[in-house]
């Protein structure tokens, strides 16, 4: 296995967090601490001069808790309903928090035509240009709420590797409830080991990825993970993945003293976005 290098200081940085990692595993109640913790970590990436957007799931997970659903919800229209007050609890929470470091944000909700459309991906583009130039911090999400099943994202990883392919991010972050990617899966198997680095997304490293979240919140699994390093590395950002346990990670990306897995990035003259968003 390569040894992982040192990756350089970057300008633009997108961070994405996933519900298992917001909410109590025991009880699916909002995980406060957690969430401070992120928050200050940002500032100090945005105060040392770095662009900063955060990619953050969580609208149902707090909603189906706000409304008192012990179930995960599961039809459409019930999770549309979830989203829509936990999106707005979710960015009250953010917002208090971001503002006792003196940290404006501002909520971007996107559906897959946003992407899709040029017009609108231009405009999205315009908009995430402006706030990096204020000094705002974007937090995006999916716009669950409005979003019918063949405009869905459908999960986060890969709406982050969108996101950072749109505003020409040179890192994404993916903030799991794991560690990295692994030889196999590390709940079944425990031989399996950490890969820290991935210079190259090939087949076999493609194959490697399972189609499961171990979660009981959330959609991605490693697949999505591996899809979102493929969107990201090719559009010319590096990604790691590393576990929200330990969010003081996040100061330490670059002097490597992280766990983690690290996708190198690979910029290909012939990658074309609108193939990810075909279907
Ligand atoms: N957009 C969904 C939410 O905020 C999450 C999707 C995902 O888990 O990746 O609840």
């Amino acid at each position: 296995m390569q040894k992982r290098p040192c990756i350089e200081k970057k300008k633009r940085i997108v961070v994405k967090i996933g519900s298992s990692s917001l909410t109590h595993e025991e009880t699916g109640n909002i995980y406060f601490a957690k969430i401070e913790k992120l928050v200050r970590e940002l500032c100090d990436l945005r105060n040392s001069g770095i662009d900063v957007c955060l990619v953050s799931s969580g609208a149902i997970a707090v909603g189906r808790q706000a409304i008192g659903l012990t179930n995960k919800p599961s039809s459409n229209s019930q999770k549309q309903a979830c989203a829509a007050v936990g999106q707005a609890r979710l960015m009250m929470t953010y917002q208090k928090v971001f503002a006792e470091y003196n940290q404006t944000v501002a909520q971007v909700l996107m559906t897959k035509n946003t992407m899709i459309l040029p017009n609108s991906r231009q405009n999205a583009h315009n908009t995430f240009e402006e706030l990096f130039a204020m000094g705002v911090i974007p937090i995006v999400n999916e716009n669950d709420t409005v979003s019918t099943y063949e405009m869905q994202f459908g999960d986060n990883d890969t709406l982050s590797a969108l996101v950072a392919t749109l505003v020409n991010a040179d890192l994404l972050v993916l903030l799991s409830d794991i560690n990295g990617m692994y030889t196999d899966d590390p709940r079944e198997n425990e031989y399996a080991r950490l890969i820290e680095y991935v210079p190259e997304l090939n087949d076999d490293v493609m194959q490697m990825g399972k189609d499961s979240t171990g979660s009981g919140v959330g959609t991605g699994g490693m697949h999505t993970k591996l899809n979102a390093a493929m969107i990201a590395t090719r559009s010319g950002a590096d990604m790691i993945i590393t576990n929200s346990n330990d969010l003081n990670c996040l100061h330490h990306l670059f002097d490597n003293e992280y766990t983690g897995t690290l996708f190198a990035k690979n910029e290909q003259t012939d990658f074309l976005l609108e193939d990810f968003l075909k279907d």
